[in-house]
């Protein structure tokens, strides 16, 4: 990467959100950016989640972008490397590869005032940007707790999201700890395979049945041949989830039906009355993210699997002490313990107009004007930032509304002409917060009686859009100036010194 490159727009991270936001810049016949990826290749998610049993949990055919539909989608839950294989073909289908810059890692990005513009430093040189797009993902960066003891245990420990497929499980005893979304796939992978299984339980969690299944060759045929199947198809999933929001949103008492359901599921594979108590969960379904699953109880009911319902407290040698004193020995322990989700690495790595980090500002929460911007931190917005995760339907809605809204951004900037900055103002990233965080209040996630990794350290739901898909697509069509604060570069500042050919440069040219 040459030193002092430029670009119009870089953007940050190659997963669905990284290249959906390339797949926009070229529609909108921007070609001056880059993709910055601190990995050797795209995917993001489903690059880095290899585990045993990994798949999506929104079916594939809402799984997906809009403007690329797969019709060959091999089930209604497609696992890990069909979808890594389709991010790979939209990267070459869109003709993102002369954009991508891999092993880049971006270690800092700097606002510079007085040119208005990015100072990114990557691993792998610096450059410049207008705008940057910083799509490095909710989960993205795996937490291990800090477990006493933990450094000296003599086995194997691994991450789900960093499975080690050098290592062979067959036979070994293994803790799993979390119950989360990938503990659930990973625990009836594994116990056929395992010598034991020990499942650490800080919470049960409420898990639905999972109808997965082939999609048979002719309804790929049909699809293929009447691409409005796939369209109406994925259009029936996405209003099905549409009409559910309402009970999440505001009336979390209709959702004990649901909770009926998911004890039937339960009841149908755990005989053992002693063990279904264990696996009861004390809080409103949905309160946590509803798991799907119909294998994880059969799994967990098996001779070889047992169900700590308590969390790891401390490693001793290759004995895993829970928090309520069981202790197992082990050979090895996989954490599927999640990922920093409100507090995002990338934070602490972009430094604003007055000089702070990002991290700084959100000190007390994150926040950001429709999911986006930030005040104080001018032509740089994020995909899927605060507020904008969902309970229950495809994150792929979200971040296509984001890309409108990245579209209309840059559109704004052409229209302002000359050189231009936008800072969202303080009182409308406020406004906008106070609304979401009003709405928030009533919703299960809030009194559904659970803490779950939606709510940050100071108990706020900081992650999670309290809303329709559909409402989040309104809110982010267009962007409204008056919001924002047009920000001019200041009287004598020194002439663009962008290579000829710069999209910064013709922007002043055309204006002039
Ligand atoms: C196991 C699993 C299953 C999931 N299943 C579903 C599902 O079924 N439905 C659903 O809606 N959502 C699901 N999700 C959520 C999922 O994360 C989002 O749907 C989506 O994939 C996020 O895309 P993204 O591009 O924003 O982030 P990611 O896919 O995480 O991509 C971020 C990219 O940024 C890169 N990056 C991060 N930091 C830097 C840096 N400093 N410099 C350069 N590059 C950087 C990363 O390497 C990565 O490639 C799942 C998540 C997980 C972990």
């Amino acid at each position: 990467m040459a030193e002092h490159e430029h670009v119009r727009v870089a953007v940050i991270g190659s997963g669905f959100g990284g290249l959906g936001a390339a797949v926009r810049l070229r529609r909108e016949g921007i070609t001056d950016f880059v993709v910055l990826e601190r990995a050797s290749s795209v995917g993001g998610t489903w690059r880095d989640n290899s585990y045993p049993g990994c798949a999506c949990d929104v079916p594939s055919h809402l799984y997906s972008f809009s403007f690329a539909p797969n019709p060959d989608w091999p089930r209604t839950f497609s696992g890990q490397e069909h979808i890594r294989a389709y991010l790979e073909r939209v990267t070459d289908t869109f003709g993102l590869r002369p954009h991508l810059r891999f092993d880049s890692e971006v270690k800092r990005m700097t606002w510079d005032a007085e040119r208005l513009r990015w100072r990114i430093e990557t691993a792998s040189g610096d450059l410049t940007a207008d705008v940057v797009v910083s799509a490095t993902g909710p989960l993205s960066d795996p937490k291990i707790p800090d477990i006493p003891g933990l450094d000296s245990f003599p086995g194997k420990v691994f991450h789900s999201a960093r499975w080690d497929h050098d290592y062979d499980l067959t036979g070994k005893r293994v803790a799993m700890i979390g119950t989360g979304a990938s503990a659930i796939q990973i625990v009836p992978s594994i116990q056929p395979k395992v010598g034991r299984l020990t499942l650490f339980q800080r919470t049960p969690a409420w898990v639905m049945p999972r109808v997965d299944r082939e999609i048979s060759g002719v309804e790929r045929l049909l699809h293929r041949q009447l691409p409005f199947t796939t369209k109406a198809r994925r259009g029936l999933l996405w209003g099905i989830r549409e009409l559910q929001v309402q009970a999440f949103t505001k009336h979390p008492n209709e959702l004990g039906f649901v909770e009926q359901l998911a004890k039937r599921n339960m009841a149908r594979a755990i005989k053992d009355p002693a063990l279904r108590a264990k696996l009861t969960p004390d809080y409103r379904i949905g309160c946590k993210r509803i798991l799907l699953s119909s294998t994880y109880y059969p799994a967990l009911a098996q001779p070889n699997v047992d169900v700590v319902a308590s969390g790891l407290a401390e490693v001793r040698g290759s004995t895993v002490v829970a928090a309520d004193g069981t202790e197992t020995e082990v050979d090895a322990i996989i954490f599927g313990t999640g990922f920093h989700v409100t507090d995002m690495p990338i934070a602490e790595r972009v430094v604003g107009a007055d000089g702070r980090t990002l991290a700084e500002h959100w000190k007390d929460g994150m926040q950001a004007l429709r999911g986006a911007a930030a005040a104080g931190f001018p032509n740089w917005m994020t995909i899927i930032g605060p507020n904008t995760g969902l309970g229950n339907s495809s994150m792929i809605l979200m971040i296509e509304s984001q890309l409108n809204y990245m579209a209309d951004y840059l559109r704004q900037l052409d229209v302002l002409g000359g050189r231009a900055a936008l800072d969202a103002r303080p009182s409308a990233v406020h406004a906008w917060n106070r609304r979401v965080q009003d709405r928030m209040e009533r919703t299960v996630w809030n009194t559904g009686g659970c803490t779950s990794w939606y709510l940050d350290a100071s108990g706020r739901n900081t992650t999670i859009w309290p809303g329709t898909t559909s409402e989040f697509r309104r809110a982010t069509r267009r962007v409204d100036l008056a919001e924002y604060q047009v920000l001019r570069p200041a009287a004598g500042t020194a002439p663009d010194e962008t290579a000829p050919g710069s999209s910064a440069k013709k922007t002043q040219e055309a204006a002039a």
